[in-house]
């Protein structure tokens, strides 16, 4: 199944996955209308349903003029529904939806902050948990949260593509620099400026590669506890330093 990769707002992404046997076109997040509709018209693809992943403006405010141009089912956490605009149907995380996605409870940027896997096509819609090459700010959550929801994905297979909500990746490569893999590092980096100027976007990296680059997929790693100043310290410690160290930057 194709994924369309849609940028919204000034940093956002938005995703369609289309089923060609199905014709079933699954939207997984709403930040602004205009860009989304225009794509499904290029594509020539109509919308089936809605997948949300987290209660924030960025994510949900395109939705009323979607479905007036666009009428889908809307999907979203039950235990967030009473933050989230009105759903048609509400999941639980562990759930197989319709469009074959299973929820993942992702909670740390938000508390009620789920991602979407389809196994098959091997792909993660994390939005603002995971993200490429860094993970979401703890609004609401704690760190010991946002280590939980990161060990569930990285338990999936290397080849796994990961598909986040916003597009941070050099301010995430830049933070990241001293934490990674010095050889995966120099070749991201000399990668990213060729990306920006195509207009090519960051996101779809694969979880081998995010377990080079990525500081929170690495902090069980004897370097990079040392490098956080934290020689020894558990993993989640180590996580919970580089994220507030992020949050100080
Ligand atoms: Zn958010």
């Amino acid at each position: 199944m194709p994924v369309e990769i849609i940028r919204c707002l000034a940093d956002n992404y938005a995703y369609l996955v289309h089923d060609p046997a199905s014709g079933e076109t699954t939207l997984i997040d709403a930040p602004e209308a205009a860009p989304i509709l225009q794509r499904l018209t290029d594509k020539g693809w109509s919308l089936t349903r809605i997948y949300i992943t987290h209660h924030h403006w960025d994510h949900v405010d395109g939705l009323a003029d979607i479905l007036s141009a666009a009428p889908a089912e809307v999907w979203g956490n039950g235990a967030d529904a009473h933050r989230l605009p009105p759903l048609d149907h509400a999941f639980a995380p562990g759930d197989t939806l319709p469009g074959g996605a299973v929820v993942f409870d992702a909670p740390g940027h938000t508390i009620g902050h789920v991602a979407f896997h389809y196994a098959a096509e091997k792909a993660l819609f994390t939005a603002d948990s995971l993200m490429t090459h860094g993970c979401g700010r703890l609004f609401e959550g704690t760190a010991d949260q946002m280590f939980d929801t990161i060990a569930t994905f990285a338990a999936l297979p290397d080849d796994t593509r990961i598909f986040s909500g916003h597009d941070y990746a050099k301010a995430n490569l830049a933070f990241a620099a001293p934490y990674a893999d010095p050889a995966a590092l120099a070749a991201r980096l000399a990668e990213l400026p060729g990306l920006a100027a195509r207009g090519e976007p960051t996101t779809g990296t694969t979880l081998a590669s995010e377990r080079l680059l990525n500081p929170y997929l690495r902090c069980h790693l004897p370097e990079v506890a040392e490098a956080a100043g934290l020689p020894g310290a558990s993993p989640r410690a180590v996580l919970a330093e580089i994220r507030r160290r992020k949050d100080a930057a």
